[in-house]
């Protein structure tokens, strides 16, 4: 395991401000601090820098009133916002995609100095929202016009179904992805005309806070997006109270909680939660291509990313060429806190992480797991580092066999038929991703066609699947409904359908009594059954 050469980031005093980087200083993150919805003198909470351990900035704790009175006045601007034809608003989006871009390096450095995350894993999050905002300014209107239904009565009646905003979006996000999975949902509820109210994590709130900023610069009215910062546990039942729809990312455990709450208002919600991925190699595997895939998979953003693979199932024919390279490569990683492009794995994001990962490992270990790369915190390169990690041995009386450990660890076993890889890789309460390595891909996809996952990537991690414009979410304990594609932007509508009857009501004629009706009818439906064009 190599270590970055490169300056860690750390706060230097540069004319009495804090300086984290040449684009973030204290002067900015106190900018974004302020930019919370939250009332005026509440306690704030520190927001540490996880590749140093120091504060890196102290942000609003706020109550269940401010999210009362953010709910509240992102109702009155939606208003406004919804009465805009759809181009107008989703031409935001295509203004913001540009501005994204444009100010990558500064949100880059603000996600990895929150996060902890190396600048590669940063720069996953800029190109995944640069993506769905250019998607949905794009599709937008085509998703969202009416369509025409087939009516009750051919020709007597004209059906229209229109999506009418469900209003207030209330978006919960998680720590470990803090722009994709807080922005990339508000973006499609946005542009379907909603108010968006956003509780970030309290890890993370401020890539959040500077999204909303930036879209407001691209042309969203001011008040539409809120960000309520403070932590969840407090906020997150206000918000359930005050919105009209939930989009929730997070665990399996928060997200039971959440829907509970949702299911006691019927309000609809939609939860993307854990996983505990697999990934199958197949006899004919092109390995030169399987290993840097499982090598992606098992460390992107240190292993915290829902879709990250941490089971890996391999063929007998291959497995002693696959698994020793695959630990090689875990191995020759470079870890380091700097923020440029010079390392391939950054931090874990906290104490609490850590402390997990290590606990998964360490008992893993105890019971007889054998470690083929990495299996140690690295506190020479920062607090939270942990070394990137491959298990063999793994068994079901240990931690790591089945609970989602949510680090850059994977366990390794040896199969010996395609039906076991299958089998094993369905054994589990979660069902969001798997990846599949293949050189036969009409094969990979039948075994794909066998999984019970939300996604499955052939010859490919999880960005395959996740950054195309598909139905992203999960299976089983993996969630609820899901992002990304038409059903990621119509998710955030209510259907209405409009029906207007011509000429006669539907019922018995003045004209004729109930038993001619029926009788007519009768005639009527049979002659239907084969008319051209009716369904
Ligand atoms: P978490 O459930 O602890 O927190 C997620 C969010 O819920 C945070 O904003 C938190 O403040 C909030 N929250 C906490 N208690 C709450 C409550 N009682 N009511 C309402 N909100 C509450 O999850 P985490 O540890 O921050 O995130 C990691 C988990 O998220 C992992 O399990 C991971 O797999 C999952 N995840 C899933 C996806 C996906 O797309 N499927 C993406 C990223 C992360």
């Amino acid at each position: 395991m190599t270590q970055s050469s490169t300056v860690p980031a750390t706060g230097e005093a540069a004319g009495g401000q804090t300086q984290w980087s040449p684009r973030v200083d204290a002067a900015m993150l106190a900018r974004l601090a302020a930019r919370a919805a939250v009332a005026p003198g509440c306690p704030d909470a520190p927001v540490e820098a996880p590749f140093t351990g120091e504060v890196l900035a102290r942000v609003p704790q706020g109550t269940p009133a401010d999210v009362g009175a953010a709910c509240a006045a992102a109702r009155e601007a939606q208003r406004e916002w919804v009465a805009r034809p759809v181009a107008e608003r989703a031409a935001v989006l295509l203004r913001y995609h540009d501005l994204v871009l444009a100010n990558a390096q500064e949100i880059l450095d603000l996600i990895q100095l929150e996060s902890g995350k190396a600048r590669i894993h940063a720069f996953e999050e800029v190109l995944d929202v640069a993506i769905q905002a250019r998607y949905y300014g794009h599709v937008a209107e085509r998703f969202l016009r009416p369509a025409r239904a087939q009516g009750a009565l051919p020709v007597l009646t004209s059906t229209r179904v229109y999506h009418r905003p469900r209003g207030i979006v209330g978006i919960i996000a998680p720590w470990n992805y803090p722009f994709t999975l807080a922005i990339g949902d508000a973006l499609p509820a946005l542009a379907a005309g909603n108010g968006v109210v956003l509780k970030p994590d309290a890890q993370t709130p401020l890539t959040g806070l500077w999204a909303a900023g930036l879209l407001e610069e691209a042309g969203l009215p001011h008040g539409l997006l809120q960000v309520v910062t403070g932590r969840g546990a407090e906020l997150g039942t206000p918000l359930i109270e005050h919105s009209d729809f939930i989009m929730f990312t997070g665990s399996t455990a928060t997200g039971r909680t959440v829907a509970a709450q949702c299911g006691e208002r019927l309000m609809s919600c939609a939860m993307e939660l854990g996983g505990k991925n697999a990934l199958l190699v197949l006899p004919d595997a092109p390995l030169w291509r399987a290993v840097p895939g499982a090598v992606q998979g098992i460390t992107s953003n240190s292993g915290q990313l829902c879709i990250s693979i941490e089971r890996v199932y391999v063929h007998d024919a291959v497995y002693d060429a696959f698994v020793p390279r695959l630990a090689e490569k875990l191995q020759a990683l470079r870890l380091g806190p700097s923020l440029t492009f010079a390392d391939d794995m950054g931090s874990l994001t906290s104490a609490e992480q850590l402390a997990k990962i290590s606990a998964h490992v360490d008992d893993a270990v105890s019971k007889g797991a054998e470690v083929l790369a990495g299996g140690r915190p690295r506190p020479d390169l920062g607090p939270y580092f942990y070394e990137p990690t491959l298990l063999a041995g793994v068994t079901e009386d240990m931690e790591a066999c089945r609970a989602e450990t949510f680090g850059p660890v994977a366990a390794v076993y040896r199969c010996s038929s395609v039906d076991e890889m299958v089998a094993r890789a369905n054994d589990s309460e979660y069902g969001l991703n798997a990846s599949v390595w293949t050189r036969d891909v009409k094969a990979g996809r039948e075994v794909a066609g066998r999984i019970e996952s939300g996604t499955v990537n052939v010859n490919e991690a999880y960005a395959a699947a996740w950054a195309s414009a598909a139905p992203m979410g999960g299976w089983k304990q993996s969630g609820l409904g899901r992002r990304h594609g038409r059903h990621g932007l119509v998710k955030y509508t209510e259907s209405q359908t409009v029906a207007t009857e011509h000429v006669l009501n539907i019922g018995t004629p003045p004209f004729l009594h109930h038993a001619q009706y029926a009788a007519v009818m009768t005639q009527a439906l049979r002659a239907l059954r084969y008319a051209p064009g009716i369904k």
